[in-house]
């Protein structure tokens, strides 16, 4: 191929965003020479090399948008250490069917059961497949809003929140929320409702959500719709980060 012609399919396929293709093809043409690789199969080849690059683009994409505080897989839980977790059911709701029917996920319990890991874990599955995911802690979330609403663009907000097919709240309960505030998040969640996944962590049983909210009536109304298409956990274990620290003297102690 003269110098010329190379150098003008390097840019068409650069223009073209086929930046696999044009790492591949001089390579690839080669090793087809050589084998006797028909064209078909040496196109296939390239296209098919650019399919996975371009989906694990957008896989990249959509963790890096997610904004985990740390990446944990299912894989990576002991379900013997918190036996009253439904390792079946956990396991069944990461096909993510949950999220085509826009139901929820609520994950009740105290610190170092594995909440936020649960709820990280789905989002990780979700973005493997392509599911817009967003992690945000409640006060994160709640902090949003009540800026929004300052600057009048809280209903451009609202629907942002909405649009993504799932979004994960963490820590509820864990600061007391504003009036102004728990009316805000009331309405994220009642315009998911319905229409888009949520997946909850809170350290506080239904019974305290109307301290949280400051407001009883606002916290059922929160409530209701949260729980009505919804998958609710209640994990009553122990702490695996005490159990660490734990085996973290204990083998200090053999050392000894
Ligand atoms: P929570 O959100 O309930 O306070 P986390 O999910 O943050 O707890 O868990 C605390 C730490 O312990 C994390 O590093 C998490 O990965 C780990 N962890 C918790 N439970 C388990 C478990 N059953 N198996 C493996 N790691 C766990
Ligand atoms: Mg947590």
């Amino acid at each position: 191929m003269k110098k010329e012609k190379y150098a003008i399919l390097k840019d068409n396929l650069k223009t073209l965003g086929l930046y696999r293709v044009n790492e591949m093809f001089a390579e690839e043409a080669e090793k087809a020479d050589a084998e006797n690789i028909p064209y078909i199969e040496y196109l296939s080849t390239l296209i098919e090399n650019q399919m996975i690059a371009k989906k694990e683009r957008s896989i990249n994409y959509r963790l890096k948008n997610a904004k985990f505080p740390f990446t944990k897989s299912i894989e990576a839980f002991d379900f013997s250490f918190q036996p009253n977790i439904d390792e079946k059911k956990i396991k069944s709701l990461s096909s993510l069917d949950f999220v085509n029917k826009a139901e929820n996920i609520l994950f009740i319990g105290p610190p170092g059961v594995g909440k936020t890991h649960l709820a990280v874990s789905f989002g990780l599955e979700a973005c493997k497949n392509r599911i817009r995911t967003l992690f945000i802690s409640a006060k994160e979330l709640i902090d949003d809003l009540l800026i929004a609403s300052n600057n009048n663009t809280l209903i451009q907000e609202i629907e942002k929140y909405t649009r993504l097919p799932m979004l994960i709240i963490d820590e509820l309960g864990f600061i007391p929320i504003s009036k102004e505030g728990a009316n805000l998040f009331y309405q994220v969640i009642s315009k998911k409702y319905e229409h888009s996944s949520i997946i909850i962590t809170s350290n506080k049983p239904f019974s305290d959500w109307g301290d949280i909210f400051n407001d009883d009536v606002i916290a059922a109304a929160i409530i209701d719709r949260l729980v009505h298409h919804s998958h609710l956990f209640m994990i009553t274990g122990r702490s695996y980060r005490v159990k660490e620290k734990l085996d973290e003297n204990n083998k200090a102690i053999d050392n000894n």
